[in-house]
Formats: structure tokens, sequence, C-alpha cells
């Protein structure tokens, strides 16, 4: 089993986007982006990504797909598939069993509709037993600044994800309440810590705005 989160650093795109950027969404030129994630596969094999919606859906992957599919969550069951999950500020989620991998694309819409609860359904679906997950680099409970009524509402439903900032207003600390929720269904999950907002070696959307995306991959 293989797993990694990427960051800036190994790319050819330059500007705003270098230079590992991954995602052909935001700006950067197709070429590039393609030739960044031809690196990648030469490493870790075919990868399939997704078109991230913010939504619920969970698609199981048989075959690497040419049109991406429109999801939040891919799950496979066959080796030699590496599944990627974009971010800069969301939380990149692999979840790991013995024969079942997913990647998890979990921002606050995705904590509130259950993506990862889904993901991790759908992996138990597909026979997977002990499922762990770990949590890439993210945007952290200091910096994640919201409006006291987004709190509000993410927090009558996740209570620990409640943080404030350095200077005292309201912000959301999302992995915190990530790992709470896969506890309550038994999947045990670590953070590795880095926040993209402080940390110049990974994008964030909230630091930069028009930026490039770095990647959660795991393969079987
Ligand atoms: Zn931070």
């Amino acid at each position: 089993m293989k797993s990694i989160f990427t960051n800036r650093i190994g790319g050819y795109s330059t500007g705003v986007y270098e230079s590992l950027n991954l995602g052909l969404h935001v700006g950067d030129e197709p070429t590039t982006v393609n030739r960044n994630r031809a690196t990648l596969t030469e490493k870790y094999g075919p990868i399939q990504f997704m078109d991230q919606i913010h939504g619920n859906t969970v698609v199981s992957i048989k075959n690497v797909q040419e049109v991406l599919p429109p999801c939040d969550a891919l799950v496979t069951n066959q080796p030699g598939i590496a599944l990627a999950v974009q971010t800069a500020d969301c939380i990149p989620l692999l979840l790991r069993s013995e024969g079942v991998v997913a990647a998890v694309h979990v921002g606050r819409k995705g904590l509130m509709n259950s993506i990862a609860l889904r993901a991790v359904s759908s992996m138990r679906d597909l026979g997977a037993r002990e499922i762990t997950g770990l949590l890439g680099p993210s945007i952290c409970g200091r910096c994640y600044e919201v409006s006291q009524e987004v709190s509000d509402e993410i927090i009558a439903v996740h209570p620990t994800a409640k943080a404030h900032t350095t200077s005292g207003t309201p912000s959301l600390n999302l992995s915190r309440a990530l790992i709470v929720e896969l506890q309550n269904i038994g999947v045990d999950a670590t953070d590795v810590g880095v926040c993209t907002q402080e940390n110049l070696e990974y994008y964030s959307y909230r630091r930069s705005g028009v930026t490039g995306r770095q990647a959660g991959i795991i393969s079987l």
C-alpha cells in the first residue's frame, strides 16, 4: 500500500501555480498540469482524479476513467489504481484497510454532508474490516476564521469543531471534528498536523485566492 501527500515542490507550473499544481480547474495551463500529473503517474501508476463538487457522492473505481467522476470520494479494491483528492485548505482524507482504499475531499460542506462516513460505508460494502484514516495538510483551527453564523451552524452538529483564531474571532477546527466523527464509527484517524495557510510549501486558497492544488494519493 502506498500513500502520499504532495506539496508545491517538484513540478513545472509557474507564477501563482508554482510548481506542482495538480488542479486542471484553477486557470493553470492544462498541458503543464498534465505534465505535473505525469510525474506522479511515473511513481504511482495510473491515478484517478475526480471532479470535486462539495457533494456527498462516493464512486467505486474498477478502471481509471477518462471523464472525471463528479464526486468527493473515490474507493477501490483494485490493486494498481491510485486514487487522488485535490485540495488547497480542505482536508485530503486517505482511508486504508487490507483490501480497500479511499480518497476523500472533506471541507466544511463535506463535514456537514457526511462524505467521510459514506466513504467508510462504501469501503465496508466492498469488504473492508479494520479501517484507519490519515488527514493530510489542511487549514488549521487557528487560521480557518468564519463568521459567527457559520460557526454556530457547524458547531450545532459538530461541537468539537469549535475554535478561535489567535485574535479571538470564531474559527473552525474541521480536522478535530472529522477525527471524532470517524472515531464514532470505529475508524481511528490521525492528522499529519500541517497547516496549509501557515506553511508556504503548500497551496492555500485562503492565503492566495487564485492558486494551485496539491493532492493526497493512495493505492493498494
Ligand atoms: Zn494555521
